[in-house]
């Protein structure tokens, strides 16, 4: 059986973790984004996959600059 995981909400019922790292190769810092954050602001149904604004408004804690990448953690078994 194959489970299709799109949207924020998909990812949140299914314990997936996204990962944010940042854009400056020096730096490379990454950290767990808040997907409740994240379905608030783009909502539930805004699919990941593909997606290009929660990468752009990625900002990093660490050495400050904007836009990034995403992963996708599976829940730890
Ligand atoms: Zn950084």
């Amino acid at each position: 059986m194959t489970t299709t995981l799109a949207t924020i909400d998909d990812f949140r019922r299914h314990g997936h973790t996204l990962l944010g790292h940042c854009g400056n190769p020096l730096c490379g810092r990454c950290r767990s984004l808040d997907l409740d954050a994240l379905a608030d602001r783009y909502g539930a149904d805004y699919s990941i996959i593909g997606e290009k604004r929660i990468r752009a408004a990625l900002v990093c804690s660490a050495c400050g600059h904007r836009g990034g990448s995403i992963t996708i953690q599976t829940p730890a078994r």
